[in-house]
């Protein structure tokens, strides 16, 4: 049973009250008139005591809570402070308290679930990825080892497709590795003065087989400045990869992908162009994401791994920065970034 303050006091008070009186009543000398006024008198002055001592004790202790889960609340927001009413009742600052504190817990949870439904989401899209290279290589294989190994034009072929999709499970795990460790932090960002141009004339020449095959040309059109920035030179190579390889991709035989580049004082903005099928606007904001592809078979016919454009996304926020894409259906699409120049060079 927990009893408030004011009827401790009053079961105190009556108490001190009663012993008095009791007490009194032991004096010969002493009234009954006297005996009452004894009474009520040490009745009302030990209820007032005894009432304002434990409030006081109620209030200290208060105190102590609100001070303890202010020191909580830092702790959990590493020193950021509550926005507090300063009131002086110390009951509505630990209702704030409790409230923020609450809030602060629900965020998290949130999060936390959010988190949970990710995973989820991205387990079953991995498995579903891992899946299709590994049936068909694996229906490949038995199917030579159920006699087809005996027919020397099917056995080349059976191996070469079995090789086929073994290799784009190979490029799928990579990508993934790639992904998983930016995004863990893995991959700390290794930031240095370089010449973009250089970076891009490698890049440029890393696709000549696959432009000639193509018959695609890929120009890369130098600027009257030099392009020294400041990033991370592996990284920003592999974001202009997979933003070439996207575009020759995309773009069919006898098209152009061009590589240029927009220079202001503090930044550089690389644009990569082509001449391809193109990306409805609908897709714009969706194609940054794990897996998405507008066109799922198109893009695994093409060996795509549906990450290319998650991973440059993902390189470009370690860069404080962002890709940007316009394009029309039909004509094409540029595939931008901006990074800042080195400070040697501005
Ligand atoms: P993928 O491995 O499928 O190419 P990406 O993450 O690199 O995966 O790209 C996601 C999707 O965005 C692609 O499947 C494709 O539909 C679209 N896409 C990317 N780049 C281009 C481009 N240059 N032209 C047309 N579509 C593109």
């Amino acid at each position: 049973m927990v009893y408030s303050a004011r009827t401790m006091a009053l079961l105190l008070a009556v108490f001190i009250a009663l012993v008095t009186v009791l007490f009194l009543s032991l004096v010969q000398s002493v009234t009954n008139d006297g005996l009452i006024v004894a009474g009520v008198i040490s009745f009302s002055g030990s209820y007032l005591l005894i009432y304002v001592v434990l409030e006081f004790l109620v209030f200290r202790e208060i105190n102590k809570i609100y001070k303890m889960l202010g020191k909580l609340r830092k702790k959990e927001l590493g020193g950021i402070k509550s926005e507090k009413s300063g009131a002086l009742n110390p009951l509505k600052n630990i209702n704030e308290e409790i409230y923020s504190f609450a809030l602060l817990k629900q965020k998290e949870i949130d999060e936390l679930k959010k988190l949970e439904a990710f995973r989820k989401e991205f387990i079953a899209d991995v498995s579903h990825e891992l899946k299709t290279p590994i049936f068909a290589a694996q229906g490949f294989v038995h199917t030579l080892l159920d006699g087809a190994v005996n027919d020397k034009t099917v056995r080349t072929r059976f191996l070469k497709k079995a090789a086929k999709s073994l290799d784009g499970l190979d490029v799928l795990v990579q990508d993934l590795l790639t992904l998983s460790q930016i995004e863990t932090g893995d991959i700390k960002m290794k930031f240095e003065s370089f010449d973009l141009l250089k970076l891009c004339t490698e890049v440029v020449d890393q696709f000549e087989e696959k432009t000639q095959k193509k018959e695609i040309k890929l120009k890369l059109i130098e600027p009257q400045q030099k392009l020294i920035i400041y990033a991370d030179w592996q990284r920003i190579t592999q974001v202009m990869t997979n933003l070439v390889s996207n575009a020759i991709n995309y773009t069919p035989e006898g098209g152009e992908v061009t590589i240029s580049f927009d220079v202001s004082k503090k930044n550089i903005t690389t644009l990569v162009t082509d001449t391809g099928e193109g990306i409805p606007q609908q897709h714009f904001s969706r194609i940054f994401e794990r897996f998405y592809r507008v066109d799922k078979s198109r893009s695994r016919e093409k060996g795509g791994t549906g990450l290319g454009l998650a991973i440059v996304k993902h390189i470009l926020e370690g860069h404080n920065s962002r890709a940007d894409v316009e394009s029309e259906v039909g004509k094409g699409s540029t595939f931008s970034f901006k990074l800042p120049r080195s400070k040697d060079d501005e």
